[in-house]
């Protein structure tokens, strides 16, 4: 078939991140159709018996089973991979299916991992809550702090796990150096890059070992679908996480897989643009309110560290009122054009309050190490003029004293 690149790697594997991103893992069937297919099929037919063995045996390429391969799947598995400068990916029905696989697959009773405090409310719970039951202890620490990491292996660690700029607090770690200490311990690093995406961010590029996104956020974009992904060493996603996946089933279903694959070719466009809106919103309301926390912004306390490992600040702001709680609820219900959604890296601006929704499920002591205060919001910034968002804020604020 003419022009077929997608699925060569010596060629996709030169092209620019915004071409991988429309074209990477692009497989056409004999139609010759230039958009994705979406093949909706649970199972695959073989010509005879002994085709069907072989399979099963490994012995002939094909698929067997969707919930083992799927070839819409497997066009965005490629895609992810190459943009992620991974080896292999695999995805997942959502990103707490892609953070629970990548972490169950390769632990076992005894062994102990060390994640980063701040972080997304139900990564906590698999790390607070989950892995304890089966015997795997968790130490959480201060993800900012490298020898706070350091501090923390023991013989048996077998995982750092963390997110960077972190849900909902943007607490930036130090991908180059946490990797390190890492890698010098003989322990792996299990990144969830979900806010920055491999546009803005490549942890590999810094020493990681396994990337985790909810592709929920940002790769869909316009928040239409669930959906997860692991990227990694080949050894790691074929062996380790494959087995675990093809036997547990959190697949990704092809219609999903397709939305992502539509939502990856506008990726760099929006997320280029979400960050510049995002900072103009923020340098407006940074004069409005006490505190506002944005890793674009100089006075981000980490700001240096992020643009060093960020091309841009991503869609994520966050902001604390001295109101607590009665203040950010008012906030939220005085705005007319943002909405209030927990969602987020969605096109259009959302606005929750982490304490009541996102980070409710975690007690208020949990909440106050992490620093999800009653009086702190977090705010997606979508694909608006950002003058229209700003008129909103300005609308608002002032509704509730600001
Ligand atoms: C949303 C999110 C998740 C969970 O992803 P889902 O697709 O909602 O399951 C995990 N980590 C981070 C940082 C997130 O923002």
């Amino acid at each position: 078939m003419k022009r077929l690149t997608g699925q060569d790697r010596s060629i996709t594997s030169r092209w620019r991140p915004a071409t991988q991103a429309v074209r990477g893992g692009t497989a056409r069937s004999e139609y010759g159709e230039t958009s994705e297919a979406i093949f909706l099929t649970s199972g695959y037919a073989y010509d005879c018996a002994a085709d069907a063995a072989a399979r099963f045996a490994g012995e002939q390429v094909g698929m067997t089973y969707s919930r083992l391969q799927n070839p819409t799947v497997e066009m965005l598995e490629k895609r992810l991979a190459l943009m992620e400068g991974a080896e292999a990916a695999r995805c997942m029905a959502s990103g707490m299916a892609a953070m629970t696989a990548a972490l169950l697959c390769q632990l076992s009773q005894g062994d102990h991992i060390v994640a980063g405090r701040a972080a997304f409310g139900s990564c906590r719970w698999l790390t607070d809550t989950l892995l304890p039951r089966f015997g795997v202890e968790t130490t959480i620490v201060d993800g900012t702090d490298n020898d706070a990491w350091r501090d923390a292996i023991r013989p048996n660690t077998k995982l750092f796990f963390f997110e960077t700029p972190a849900n909902p607090t943007l607490d930036i770690v130090d991908l180059a150096a946490v990797c390190a200490i890492a890698r010098e311990a003989g322990v792996l690093t299990v990144v969830d890059n979900a806010f920055a995406t491999p546009l803005l961010q490549r942890p590999m590029e810094f020493g990681a070992d396994i990337v985790a996104y909810s592709a929920t956020k940002m790769m869909d974009g316009q928040g239409r679908v669930l959906a997860g992904a692991v990227c990694g060493p080949e050894e790691f996603i074929e062996k380790t996480l494959l087995s675990f996946t093809r036997n547990t089933g959190p697949t990704l279903s092809a219609f999903n897989a397709w939305v992502v694959l539509k939502g990856l070719e506008t990726l760099d466009l929006r997320i280029r643009r979400q960050s510049e809106n995002a900072l103009q919103v923020a340098r407006f309301l940074e004069k409005r309110v006490p505190r506002l926390l944005y890793p674009a912004l100089e006075s981000h306390p980490q700001h240096e560290l992020a643009m060093r490992q960020m091309d841009a600040g991503g869609t994520i702001l966050s902001l604390y009122l001295d109101g607590g709680r009665k203040q950010a609820h008012g906030l939220l219900d005085a705005l007319e054009l943002v909405d209030i959604s927990n969602n987020i890296g969605d096109s259009r601006s959302l606005m929750t309050h982490p304490a009541s929704t996102t980070h409710a499920g975690l007690s208020a002591e949990v909440r106050a190490e992490m620093g999800v205060e009653e009086g702190m919001l977090r705010l997606n910034i979508g694909l608006e003029d950002p003058l229209d968002v700003i008129d909103d804020f300005d609308r608002a604020l002032r509704a509730v004293g600001l």
